[in-house]
């Protein structure tokens, strides 16, 4: 048996650090550990290696260099952006959002209800899509900003971010963008958008935990976050983290050059497995718009059975998955990203996301597929409802 060997399907939690990344940081953690604000050359060589990063990420995003400020993460990132668009506009006290945030957006936007600001936060249809019209008429004088996904962490689906970007400047309010799950999995071009401020993290695109970004465009006004130093040209006080952030710039590096044959291996695997789920296993349902995801994830919901259980079954058979976000996985809660896509109760329950990367193969997708249709197997055997099985088909959500 491969007791130690990880099929690892949940790279929307985290991915594995590119060893191309891992090489290009070592020499931050040896001889060239100077400080780069330091005057002398020892410190200051460090500085160009932090340009470069800077230039590779902007690269990836179709953006300036000058536009992206190095964070510790993507929370750190979306937090960065919101703030800011309140305090350069404190007589507004709006924010529209969407129900199908990360919570580092969420939790973020019910602390401002509490301290006096309101939210609108956006429905979304059973295909996890909002509605533009319903963005527009949301929107008020006094909306500091609007702030929706670019890719779901969960479904993988994809929101018309572009196009709530041109409406949102069209009423006059800041528009930010959580992309973390879309940076490196979808082309990005800030040269061409409306889009006012994109947050990005380096450990869901093959950088280490801990690194991040936010994209600001030159226009748009800015108040920093974290005040100190001058670091990040006074927008991000505190002393660099030169290891990762050249990490982030490698991964970025590699991404903008292997996007496009990464994303068709990876979405033949992702489909791969859910063309395989749907034939081998009965009453199953794929949750969100099949031709607008991210290519490598796949949410999918399974009757009668809780998706604690199938984590739990597949975890002892060494395949990582998770139940909608890894972030509150903990939590027996239905997936608050289901729950607003109406999943109906007797699957919202029983739903795994899988999400892969480009080193999956072949062979271990149908290492999965076989062991998952074992799993859905005893697990339905053991379950009060299964004699009702036979009484449904195949459910396909497009
Ligand atoms: N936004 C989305 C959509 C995410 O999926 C995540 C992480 O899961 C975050 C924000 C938070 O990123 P980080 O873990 O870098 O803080």
């Amino acid at each position: 048996m491969r007791k130690n060997r990880i099929y690892y399907l949940d790279n929307n939690a985290t991915t594995r650090v590119a060893d191309e990344v891992y090489e290009a940081m070592l020499p931050f953690f040896g001889n060239l550990y100077g400080n780069p604000s330091s005057m002398h050359h020892f410190g200051g060589q460090v500085q160009k290696y932090i340009n470069e990063s800077r230039e590779k990420l902007a690269a990836l995003l179709g953006a300036s260099s000058q536009e992206i400020i190095f964070t510790s993460c993507g929370s750190e990132s979306d937090s960065t952006a919101i703030w800011s668009a309140l305090r350069v506009c404190p007589e507004k006290k709006h924010i529209v959002t969407t129900r199908v945030e990360h919570p580092a957006v969420l939790s973020l936007a019910k602390h401002l209800e509490k301290i006096g600001y309101e939210v609108t936060y956006l429905p979304v249809d059973n295909d996890g899509n909002i509605d533009l019209d319903e963005l527009r008429n949301s929107i008020r004088e006094d909306t500091a900003i609007v702030s929706v996904m670019w890719a779901n962490n969960e479904t993988g689906v994809i929101c018309p971010v572009e196009e709530a970007a041109e409406i949102t400047k069209s009423k006059g309010a800041i528009f930010h963008t959580d992309a973390v799950q879309a940076a490196g999995k979808v082309p990005i071009n800030m040269a061409n958008s409306a889009i006012d401020m994109l947050s990005v993290s380096g450990h869901k695109f093959h950088a280490p935990k801990g690194v991040g970004a936010l994209y600001v465009r030159k226009s748009v006004p800015f108040s920093p976050l974290i005040i100190g130093g001058h670091q990040e040209n006074g927008r991000r006080a505190g002393t660099e983290n030169v290891p990762y952030i050249v990490g982030l710039g490698k991964a970025a590096e590699l991404a903008a050059k292997n996007i496009e044959t990464e994303n068709s291996k990876v979405s033949k695997l992702r489909d791969k497995l859910e063309n395989g789920i749907l034939k081998k296993i009965d009453n199953a349902r794929i949750n969100g718009k099949r031709d607008k995801r991210t290519p490598n994830t796949t949410n999918v919901s399974f009757k009668y059975v809780e998706g604690e259980s199938i984590l739990i079954m597949l975890s002892e058979e060494n395949i990582a998955v998770s139940t909608g976000s890894a972030c509150s996985s903990g939590s027996m809660e239905p997936s608050h990203v289901l729950l607003a896509m109406n999943v109906p109760k007797e699957y919202v329950h029983g739903s795994i996301r899988f999400s892969l990367s480009v080193y999956n193969t072949e062979e271990e997708v149908d290492y999965v597929l076989d062991k998952l249709t074992a799993v859905i197997k005893r697990l339905r055997d053991m379950s009060p409802f299964s004699d009702e099985k036979s009484a449904f088909g195949n459910e396909v959500h497009h």
